[in-house]
């Protein structure tokens, strides 16, 4: 693809160069040029008042058989035996476009005691489920799930797969497409399908979360995308429902695996910022005032039992950890309950907590807009609010919340 001025046509407004928003227009002599700054982002081409830029495809020419490429693959990831929650959300949108393309929705599970799993992948709407089992799928291995991957595709031949964006898909994901020749567009916040063409369309932040970008794989299969945790929920389960259960063995010549596992860490401080599976997450923002305020978040959190999570403006203040960033451009969440202390609600940081099942807002400001999203807000400094709320969360959890309230009321 590229994109071309059509130097007859150009009247050298300069209107081009202006809003190109990578700087990547210049006068050259006589003529605007597109320089190597260009990023074929197309801004310019809705600008032009005399339509004298394109934008010219490149047919490319594949020996790929795309109709031989048939139906929609979930790769199920397990964590210590059991589906991560992401796997279950995909089962639901793989069904859609299973569905839409009257495909059959296929759940691959690879890891140590897989088939115990299977059942409830059935029941999460998978028609199929492959299994591959065996100590040795036990902790995650790139060149080991990658091999069994790859061979897999070779010979079931899938047209779609979806793998959630945890550490290990965002990493599986790539060396499987690079290994199958085929594009992969990484870290979905939706999808979608061309109904023309069958082709997926998936959808996700670009330029640094400033537009959306919608990405589509229309010469290889299969199409592959990794998709963020949070942002699809999970379908209905429905136990009565069973499917085609197929087991595979992969053989995997040992000594092409590179690395190994020597001493595996057990939920080594991860769980503590395992913000996409946290089912209550206590958020603090700039609202804090300092640093050293984030204690009070801690507390509640811990009251709760649940995780910190931050908005961006604190982490870039280095109040806390890149790690706990929820939004646009930090994790996707979806909690039973989110408390956004002293966080005002830009739409960046809406975007990763606005499918919490109940969201709670403490800020001073009425006006803010955290509270058009809100089940509950309170209106008040949270120095004073967040404190007093763990108390009665810790009054509650001791058993002394009944008879202390009673005291109070004389
Ligand atoms: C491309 C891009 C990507 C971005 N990605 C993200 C992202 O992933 N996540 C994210 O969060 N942001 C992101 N942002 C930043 C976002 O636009 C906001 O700047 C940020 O979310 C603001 O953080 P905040 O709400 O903590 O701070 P502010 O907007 O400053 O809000 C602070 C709030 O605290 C309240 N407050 C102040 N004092 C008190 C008090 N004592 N008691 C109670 N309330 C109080 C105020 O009324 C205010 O509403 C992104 C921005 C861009 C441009």
């Amino acid at each position: 693809m590229s994109i071309k001025i059509d130097d007859k046509s150009c009247v050298k407004c300069g209107v081009c160069e202006i809003q190109c928003p990578f700087g990547a227009i210049e006068m050259v002599g006589e003529n605007m040029t597109i320089t190597e700054k260009c990023t074929l982002c197309g801004a310019c081409l809705d600008v032009c008042p005399v339509e004298a830029i394109t934008r010219e495809t490149i047919k490319t020419v594949t020996s790929m058989e795309k109709s031989d490429y048939h139906h929609v693959w979930v790769f199920i990831e397990l964590h210590n035996g059991v589906p991560r929650n992401v796997g279950l959300e995909l089962l639901g949108q793989g069904r859609l476009l299973a569905d839409e393309n009257k495909e059959k929705l296929v759940g691959v599970i690879i890891g140590e005691g897989s088939q115990k799993v299977a059942n409830s992948i059935f029941n999460y709407g998978a028609d199929e489920v492959i299994i591959v089992e065996g100590p040795q799928y036990g902790v995650y291995n790139t060149e080991v799930y990658t091999h069994v991957m790859a061979t897999l595709i070779e010979k079931y031949k899938p047209a779609t797969i979806l793998i959630g964006a945890t550490n290990n898909g965002r990493d599986l994901g790539p060396r499987v497409a690079c290994r199958v020749k085929t594009g992969l567009t990484a870290d979905c916040t939706d999808l979608g399908i061309d109904k023309e063409t069958g082709n997926v369309e998936w959808t996700r932040p670009a330029f640094g979360g400033n537009i959306m970008a919608t990405i589509v794989c229309p010469e290889h299969r299969p199409q592959i995308g990794t998709v963020r945790p949070n942002v699809f929920k999970k379908p209905i389960k429905d136990d009565m429902r069973t499917g085609n259960l197929i087991s595979e063995t992969v053989i995997i010549d040992d000594a092409k695996i590179r690395t190994r596992s020597i001493n595996f860490i057990k939920n080594f401080d991860a769980n503590h910022v395992n913000l996409e599976e946290a089912q209550f997450i206590v958020s603090g923002g700039r609202g804090l005032g300092k640093k050293e305020n984030f204690e009070m978040i801690e507390s509640l959190a811990e009251a709760l039992s649940g995780t910190v999570g931050a908005s961006r403006a604190v982490v870039d203040a280095e109040w806390i950890s890149p790690l706990h960033q929820v939004g646009q451009t930090g994790k996707t969440v979806g909690p039973k309950v989110y408390i956004a202390c002293g966080i005002s609600g830009a739409i960046q940081h809406l975007a990763g907590m606005s499918s919490s099942d109940i969201i709670i807002a403490i800020n001073k400001d009425p006006e803010a807009p955290i509270f058009d999203v809100a089940d509950f807000g309170v209106v008040g400094d949270l120095t004073e609010v967040i404190p007093e709320f763990t108390k009665h969360i810790l009054d509650y959890k001791n058993g002394t919340y009944m008879t202390r309230n009673l005291k109070n009321n004389g």
